[in-house]
């Protein structure tokens, strides 16, 4: 078959099963099954690809694909922060998102910085930003012994020698932790969906994330309170806590965090425009 008649057919198949963004499903499935780039494409669009086992695999693919099983689950991997992530099912798939999360941690970031990453899932925040900073010391802790796994995994993948610098602690947000340690940064994605919204999401959403990565309770704020009650005897006076947001969490999680005396607090937007990240320092006196 062609590659521009096989490009065709996928985007067809994933379109008909209302995969959204089939244009760019179609290159990654080429790309990774038939180890056709988007560069081939163009310069070859009569190539053929003759080989029975690639067109076997690639149709197995996209059968799952169409059957909304997210494609990060069928390649096994997602790339975040530019590294490869395992992501099996088990843990909540990094989302694009959470960059800005950590971009903004790292831009805070200075020599030898503890961070503690509550529910860390697949370990995408604390493994990338211990990834691209010197001398950062990391804990992940998460309540899944599934999320704990593939953090492991991928602390192995990506940090290499770094890895004895990371803890990975099971427990419920700070149970997880020893008694009196103090961290410079707090930084989490905590579920923060309303339970009662979780039915209406896609079906690669809530048919294959863990529903407790996804589930922020009745308002949806049941973990930022959790967490901004418990921050200040986790961090040091002047440490700073970074937290992902829905885009119409802002002003709850602002208010909680006003609440507990934290100070500067700044709301920044994902690339999209939206609300994503807030961000405070804990006061000094
Ligand atoms: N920290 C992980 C992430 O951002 C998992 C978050 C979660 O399970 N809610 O992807």
């Amino acid at each position: 078959m062609k590659v521009k008649d096989l490009k065709k057919d996928i985007k067809k198949k994933l379109e008909e099963a209302k995969v959204q963004d089939a244009e760019t499903e179609v290159r990654l499935l080429l790309k990774t099954y038939a180890n056709i780039s988007e560069a081939d494409l163009y310069a070859d669009p009569e190539l053929e690809v003759t080989s029975e086992t690639v067109l076997k695999t690639l149709d197995d693919a996209v059968g799952k694909r169409c059957s909304r099983i997210p494609l990060q689950h069928i390649l096994g991997k997602t790339c975040f922060m530019g590294f490869d992530f395992n992501t099996p099912p088990g843990a909540l798939i990094p989302r694009p998102d959470t960059e800005i999360l950590v971009e903004e941690v790292l831009r805070d970031y200075h020599d030898g910085t503890k961070i503690l990453d509550l529910c860390t899932g697949t370990g995408c925040i604390i493994i990338s930003l211990m990834a691209l900073t010197g001398d950062c010391r990391g804990t992940g802790t998460d309540i899944s012994d599934d999320a704990l796994s593939v953090a492991e995994e991928n602390a192995d993948l990506i940090l290499g020698d770094k890895k004895q610098f990371l803890e990975l602690k099971k427990g419920d947000l700070y149970e997880a932790l020893d008694e009196g340690v103090l961290y410079d940064i707090i930084v989490s994605n905590p579920p923060y969906i309303k339970s009662s919204d979780i039915d209406s999401l896609m079906p690669e959403v809530k048919d294959h994330d863990p529903v407790i990565a996804l589930d922020g309770g009745l308002d949806g704020l049941d973990f930022y309170r959790r967490i901004i009650n418990g921050a200040r005897s986790h961090m040091i006076k002047g440490g700073e806590i970074f937290l992902e947001i829905g885009y119409d969490q802002a002003s709850d999680v602002t208010g909680l965090l006003e609440e507990n005396g934290f100070k500067y607090i700044e709301v920044i937007k994902d690339y999209s425009g939206n609300d994503r990240v807030v961000r405070a320092v804990s006061p000094v006196l």
